[in-house]
């Protein structure tokens, strides 16, 4: 008998990963797919994309590794959307992608929640399951809400209607009361919400004709998942409160592990329940996109490696690839400075490099006035983390340890909850 092993799946914007993982961390197995492109009509067909592609990855996996895989887990887009008929197991609507808004049920969602709660957002979760309650005619009695991960995950054990906290904070859920809000369980369409678990926490076991089929073993479990976002997050392995991972990718994202829980609509901050923590974080519009705009990715390295890092660059500006910031300034007229050009272009990245790293410094200043735990370490994620010039300049800056994620795919982090659900 093999050692036991661990499958995480991410289903991310562009395409699907996996990774098979021992109860080390180390990685046995990985492996990815585009989205197959399937048309319902004018649409999409998402519902069968996702459903292939689950299934391709599930056959990639080689074959004697299978039955030695106890457990499995799954991340999704934040705020993917479907509406599920529970008898009959089909979709009652098109699924609403992430970054879908529903501006009709914002006005109505605003009327009964919070202000400045998350779900006030023409994207949120719930203001999806407003639109399709007020607009659908079809029959809804036996309708469930379900994330992309937990519809993913119920193919997989054929619980209908279970979600994890992480997912369901968009359409409401308090992870802290761990409950939905009176509220929100007052609204005519409250029952077709799921029930929430941990994430990382055993649903039930594999589905017999699947395990059957592929050759997962017996006792295989499914265990709830998260998002995209934090399971990158808890990829990085930062589980120490002060711990955070700074992700330089198109934008420059912070997200801080922290005993205290924070909010901001204002900037856009809000927390995350991860067990007994809140990873808190807060997106910046600066980052790699602005670099592109001005230099390949060639000239980055070569320029990048001129660059004295210990030198301080007195050039002081505020990077943006156009009008408008929403951390840690919030304002969406603010407008990007990238001059004067000095005559050299390495003086030049460097002065935006140093600008990009003292907006990062002021992203987690501003989370510890907002009452975070006071960052200690941050680790690298995303293109502009392999960049060790600027991992210099940001530990001077930040006046912190800096090092590259030895983990950033979402897939791993998705393992680390299949690991810890199985036991
Ligand atoms: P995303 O997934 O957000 O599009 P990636 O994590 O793939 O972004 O990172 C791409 C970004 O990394 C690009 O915007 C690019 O400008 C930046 N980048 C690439 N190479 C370097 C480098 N050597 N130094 C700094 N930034 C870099």
């Amino acid at each position: 008998i093999g050692e036991k092993l661990y499958l995480g799946m991410d289903f991310g914007t562009s395409g699907a990963r996996y990774a098979i993982i021992d109860k080390q961390g180390i990685i046995h197995s990985e492996g990815k797919r585009e989205y197959p492109l399937f048309m319902n009509g004018d649409a999409v067909d998402w519902v069968r994309s996702w459903k292939t592609t689950l299934f391709s990855l599930l056959e990639d996996i080689p074959i004697t590794m299978r039955s030695l895989i106890t457990s499995i887990s799954i991340d999704g887009t934040s705020a993917t959307t479907l509406i599920i008929d529970s008898k009959t197991g089909e979709a009652l609507a098109r699924p609403l992608l992430y970054n879908e808004s529903c501006p009709d049920a914002l006005p109505i969602v605003k009327s009964i929640a919070p202000s400045n709660h998350t779900v006030c957002s023409g994207s949120s979760t719930l203001c999806k399951l407003v639109s399709w309650w007020s607009s659908s005619d079809s029959s809804k009695e036996s309708a469930v809400l379900m994330h992309q991960a937990d519809w993913l995950l119920w193919l997989l054990h054929g619980k209908i209607g279970v979600s994890d906290y992480n997912n369901a904070l968009k359409v409401g859920y308090d992870p802290e009361l761990e409950a939905y809000p009176p509220w929100l369980k007052s609204q005519p369409y409250s029952y077709i919400l799921p029930t929430i678990q941990a994430p990382g926490t055993t649903i039930s076991t594999l589905k017999k004709d699947i395990r059957a089929k592929l050759g997962f073993p017996e006792d295989c479990v499914v265990c709830t998942g998260t998002t995209d976002s934090i399971a990158a997050f808890l990829a990085a392995r930062a589980t120490q409160p002060g711990k955070a991972v700074t992700s330089l990718g198109s934008t420059l994202a912070i997200k801080l592990l922290s005993t205290t829980r924070i909010e901001d609509a204002r900037f856009g901050v809000y927390s995350h329940r991860l067990d007994d923590k809140w990873l808190v974080g807060g997106a910046s519009n600066t980052g790699g996109a602005v670099l592109r705009q001005l230099f390949s990715d060639e000239q980055l390295e070569n320029l990048s490696k001129q660059i004295d890092p210990m030198e301080p660059s007195s050039l002081d500006y505020y990077p943006l690839p156009a009008e408008g910031e929403r951390f840690p300034v919030a304002d969406p007229k603010f407008v990007p400075r990238l001059g004067p050009r000095p005559e050299s272009d390495v003086a030049y990245l460097h002065g935006i490099l140093e600008s990009i790293a003292r907006i990062e410094a002021k992203g987690y200043a501003l989370l510890k006035d907002l009452g975070a735990t006071e960052v200690e370490e941050v680790f690298t994620a995303g293109g502009g983390s392999k960049n060790d010039k600027w991992t210099k300049i940001r530990e001077r800056v930040l006046g912190l340890p800096v090092s590259q994620a030895l983990q950033t795919e979402a897939a791993y982090g998705a393992a680390l909850l299949a690991l810890r659900g199985s036991q």
